[in-house]
């Protein structure tokens, strides 16, 4: 069963059989909509400050 998964990075829905999967060094999984998000994330940008993003103009905790 596949759960519905949300990018990491953008925080949009990715549809079933779609979007990137990266694994890292520890195991951990993570879901991305798109290759874009994937390199955004890896170049550690933070989504809250990108417009095409839903998390844009969210407030860190
Ligand atoms: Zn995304």
């Amino acid at each position: 069963m596949v759960r519905q998964a949300k990018c990491v990075f953008c925080g949009s829905e990715i549809e079933p059989g779609t979007g990137v999967m990266y694994v890292m060094n520890d195991g951990t999984i993570l879901w991305f909509c798109s290759s874009k998000c994937l390199k955004n994330y890896r170049m550690k940008r933070d989504p809250r400050k990108y417009k095409w993003t839903l998390k844009y103009g969210q407030q860190a905790k």
